[in-house]
């Protein structure tokens, strides 16, 4: 169901006339457009039962200085239908022309129009079909505040020598660097052909190089298909080295040693989670270390992992991080949630899963450890959330998808799943989530879906069971509900012993702390209350030095607590955080944290001016909202 204004007659004989231009490639305005049918999804312009992408060709160039991409996609489809439009996702971009390219190799000049802009969805692109359009091929270019771009100048590299670009996807943001329709829904195949400075190499979501191109020419294939939200590409001075025969990590020349190092555990966590669960599906697994800029502490982009470079410790501390995203191999990249609704079926069971890999390879102790930290993690964002917005199953009609990435579909997910693992027994559960995988692969999940097979498959004709899960409240209603697993570990039990002993009035520098991991120095910092004092905080830095920590997680919670009790002395090392790291997990609690007095909120603007320009659009436009920032 359309709603278009031209007549079919009319759009025959328009058809009739653009294809006397063939080889034509200049810009044709077509007839104005009406909207589409029924939605793939909310937030994409992607039809239901409407033509589809199913490959895309990318044949782009780079040019720093003006921080744009251009050059074109020729996107494969399908049209079972013979629908005569194809709904395109784009955001701020600029199309120059449009070919069609019929079953017969001809080309043919395209007719093509836009929908009405929209803030977050962007401007989506209607192209004219043929009856025997094979593909469509625009020239395009990005601009450069594109939303998921981030041009980085040298300065902010590890090498300090060249730039860097890199991309985030993820959710609805492939539609500001390439035109496609951008819903997880909707998998395609892809092959790119990407042009860089000679000095750069450059990667992408695909079968990389390990070697530079002397004339900065790369060419990539990817052959699973894959959705939208996991193009990706990032290029700067790298280097490649070998961690295992299926994995390697690619780093600036000046981090790759420890790079590696950090990431040594990464083969023994592919056996892991294929013990688990079942063959991985994409052959090699990468990491590539970013700038510290990047928004996130990874993004699971098939066959690359992009890490920020934050989790390097120099003691695989917080390593956690590549089992997760190694996970989303399977949740996620192999079964992918339908829409943005169900990002917990992405997320809850990557932590889940990520936590089953740690538990494989440290022990139930540590992975303990990590269940803890989600718990604390969930029980802080409860309460600043909105009620609906704790659901497991989100209603982001009309929002933009980035406000469901909260603790809720990782954390309350995880809880979730825990639940049926300890209701029905492990090795039931276990099971139940091989087949799962397994049957669903390359394929969406959505949220009922999952309810109705676990009923069939493990509930069914077991009522109490079903009862003691009490599904409906914790899918489709708020907050942590009262069953919630409760996770334990002898190694918080001593730092709980301890915080009491120093709270009873025992000197930091006596505490019993030695061999503390870094998970138990974070559970001792999020014990500090409200009461504690900047001479107590000076006391424990003095002993503990968490001022000049190395790690980025303890700094972050330490920093947030030296805000909190006034603790001034911390001030120049959090400035110097804020300014040189730029992961949204850690830039948000600490601005939120001065945003709650007037100095503060002066201390934060200062900060955040020098900045703003060194973070990516993904975490400035969320810092934006909290310090009430315009530009
Ligand atoms: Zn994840």
């Amino acid at each position: 169901m359309k709603i278009f204004e031209t007549s079919i007659t009319w759009f025959v004989i328009l058809l009739l006339i653009v294809s006397s231009a063939c080889q034509d490639t200049s810009t044709q305005k077509g007839p104005p457009q009406g909207v589409p049918g029924e939605l793939v999804d909310p937030h994409s312009s992607a039809e239901k039962g409407g033509a589809v992408v199913t490959h895309l060709e990318l044949d782009i160039s780079l040019d720093f200085t003006q921080k744009i991409i251009s050059g074109s996609a020729t996107l494969t489809i399908d049209n079972p239908q013979s629908k005569p439009y194809l709904y395109l996702d784009t955001k701020d971009l600029t199309v120059t022309g449009v070919v069609l390219l019929s079953t017969s190799q001809k080309s043919t000049t395209a007719t093509y129009d836009w929908l009405p802009e929209d803030s977050i969805l962007g401007r989506p692109l209607v192209i004219s079909l043929a009856s025997d359009t094979r593909a469509v091929s625009i020239q395009y270019k990005t601009s450069p505040t594109a939303e998921a771009l981030q041009w980085l100048e040298p300065g902010l590299t590890a090498g300090k020598l060249h730039p860097f670009l890199l991309t985030q996807s993820q959710a609805i943001n492939a539609r500001t660097w390439i035109p496609i329709q951008d819903s997880p829904g909707i998998r395609f195949t892809y092959a790119a052909k990407v042009k860089v400075p000679p000095a750069l190499m450059a990667l992408m979501s695909a079968e990389n190089p390990t070697e530079k191109s002397p004339e900065g020419t790369y060419t990539f294939k990817m052959k699973q298909p894959i959705p939208a939200y996991l193009l990706a590409l990032a290029v700067g001075d790298l280097a490649f080295k070998e961690v295992g025969p299926r994995t390697g990590v690619y780093a600036d020349p000046s981090v790759l040693n420890a790079a590696v190092y950090e990431f040594g555990e990464m083969e023994e966590m592919m056996t892991i989670a294929e013990g688990l669960y079942g063959p991985y599906a994409w052959e090699r697994y990468d990491v590539v270390v970013l700038p510290p800029s990047f928004p996130f502490g990874g993004m699971e982009n098939p066959r690359l992992t992009f890490a920020t470079p934050t989790v390097i410790a120099g003691d695989r501390s917080l390593v956690s991080l590549i089992a997760h995203e190694l996970a989303h191999s399977w949740s996620g990249n192999f079964v992918t949630n339908a829409t943005w609704d169900d990002f917990w079926v992405n997320e809850g069971f990557t932590v889940y899963f990520e936590n089953r890999i740690m538990e494989a390879l440290k022990g139930r102790e540590y992975s303990e450890m990590l269940a803890l930290i989600s718990y604390q993690d969930l029980v802080e964002e409860v309460k600043d959330l909105d009620k609906k917005d704790t659901h497991l199953k989100l209603g982001l009609h009309g929002r933009h998808p980035d406000d469901g990435m909260t603790s809720i579909a990782y954390d309350k997910g995880y809880y979730f799943l825990r639940l049926i693992e300890e209701t029905v027994g492990r090795e039931v559960f276990d099971a139940f989530l091989k087949a799962y995988f397994t049957e669903n692969a390359f394929k969406v999940m959505d949220t009922e879906r999952f309810l109705e097979r676990l009923d069939r498959e493990l509930l069914k004709d077991r009522p109490a069971l079903k009862a003691k899960l009490d599904i409906d409240l914790w899918v489709y209603g708020p907050g942590i509900p009262a069953n919630c697993p409760k996770a334990e570990t002898p190694l918080y039990s001593r730092v709980e012993a301890e915080f009491a002993a120093w709270q009873g009035g025992k000197a930091p520098a006596s505490l019993s702390t030695e061999g503390w991991n870094s998970h138990q120095w974070l559970y001792f910092l999020r014990s500090l209350g409200d009461e504690t004092t900047p001479e107590q905080m000076a006391a424990l830095d003095e002993a503990f030095h968490f001022t000049q920590s190395g790690n980025s997680e303890i700094q972050c919670e330490w920093y947030t607590h030296a805000v909190r009790h006034g603790y001034e002395a911390a001030y120049p090392a959090l400035e110097s955080f804020l300014t040189s790291v730029g992961r949204r997990k850690f830039l948000m609690p600490l601005y939120k944290e001065m945003a709650k007095t007037d100095e503060g909120k002066k201390m934060a603007i200062s900060i955040y001016k020098q900045a703003r320009s060194t973070y990516h659009p993904i975490s400035y436009m969320s810092i934006d909202k909290v310090l009430g920032w315009e530009e």
